[in-house]
């Protein structure tokens, strides 16, 4: 039995479809706070739903009995919500992590895949960016919650055995996503469909990759990599910039004379880092290649949400 926390959630349903087409036996974990039951619904008996927080240790420890694998998906996603309630990183991230590493422990569950993110590199002078950068400084609450999680990992593995596999994602997009860029900037074309608002100057670049090929990547590396730590990042290998994913939302929603305002600045909020750019390579040696570049995949990520949130 494999364990999904937050896999009511946009990466972690998508990872459950996946897991039970591989013919395993799913439990997830969420508190549904931005999951969905709805990503969940098209499954019947190969799942066991449980509706529980992290950071409640007595429901973590009885929900991880009988596991294999630990996917550890659930954490706040939105950075943003770091700088208004500055504790919602910490129990969210390093102190839900620390339940699940402990719970592991205490029933003798020895594999742990990882949902970490670029944030963990802040804003690193090295492009494209490789898991060998240091030193790690991030500058957002997000971001060093992801790295404690990181190091509290690794502290577990190296005291109580067990493997690891640590997955620095970079922006991932696709159906059933509930926030980031695309999905912001189609919200607010649905209540405002003559101008677009962009936060910030519009020259952040980021990686994107398709929810697909990140659950894909993941799993991937699960089969083919073994050692005690397994730190990937997954990415695509080029960038877009927040300029360009404006232009192709428009283009995608079929609405004309938009105007796309920027509100300036070279942040788009405090702790967003302007760009990232991962580098890919070693995710590549391991013989996984993404199916899209950023793109193809922002394309088809707009036209996918465009649907879901009923733009036209
Ligand atoms: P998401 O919000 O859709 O998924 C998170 C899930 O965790 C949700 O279902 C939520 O209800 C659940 N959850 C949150 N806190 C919980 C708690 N305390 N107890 C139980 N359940 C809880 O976000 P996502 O984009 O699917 O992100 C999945 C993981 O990937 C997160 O760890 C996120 O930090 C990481 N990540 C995502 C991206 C991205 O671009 N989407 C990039 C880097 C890293």
């Amino acid at each position: 039995m494999e364990l999904v926390t937050g896999g009511a959630g946009f990466i972690g349903s998508h990872l459950v479809d996946s897991l039970v087409d591989k013919g395993k036996k799913v439990r997830v974990i969420d508190n549904f706070s931005s999951g969905k039951m709805e990503f969940l619904s098209h499954h019947k008996s190969n799942i066991e739903i449980i509706r529980c927080d992290l950071l409640d240790f007595e429901n973590v420890n009885k929900a991880m009995s009988g596991i294999e694998t630990v996917h550890h998906m659930a954490a706040n996603p939105d950075i943003r919500l770091g700088t208004e309630v500055t504790d919602t990183d910490l129990k969210q991230g390093t102190m839900a992590t620390y339940n699940i590493l402990e719970a592991m422990r205490v029933n003798g569950v020895k594999n742990i895949s990882f949902a970490s993110s670029s944030a963990i590199y802040g804003e690193a002078k090295e492009m494209p960016t490789s898991e060998n950068y240091g030193p790690l400084l991030p500058i957002s609450l997000y971001g060093a919650s992801k790295i404690a999680s990181e190091t509290l990992i690794t502290a577990w593995i190296g005291t109580f055995g067990g493997k690891a596999w640590i997955h620095r994602f970079a922006n991932i997009v696709g159906p059933r996503g509930t926030h980031g860029v695309i999905f912001d900037f189609i919200h607010k074309l649905k209540k405002t469909p003559d101008r677009l608002e962009v936060l910030g100057d519009g020259f952040q670049e980021k990686s994107y990759m398709s929810v697909h090929d990140c659950v894909n990547s993941m799993l991937h590396l699960i089969e083919k990599t073994d050692n005690d730590v397994n730190l990937f990042n997954l990415g695509t290998g080029d960038t877009c910039s927040v300029r360009r994913i404006a232009e192709i939302v428009v283009e995608e929603s079929k609405i004309e004379n938009v105007k796309i305002e920027y509100t300036g600045g070279k942040r788009g909020w405090a702790g967003d880092v302007p760009k990232t750019f991962l580098n890919v390579d070693k995710l590549l040696r391991t013989g996984f290649e993404p199916t899209r570049m950023s793109e193809e995949t922002i394309r088809d990520c707009a036209i996918n949400l465009i649907d879901e949130i009923g733009l036209k």
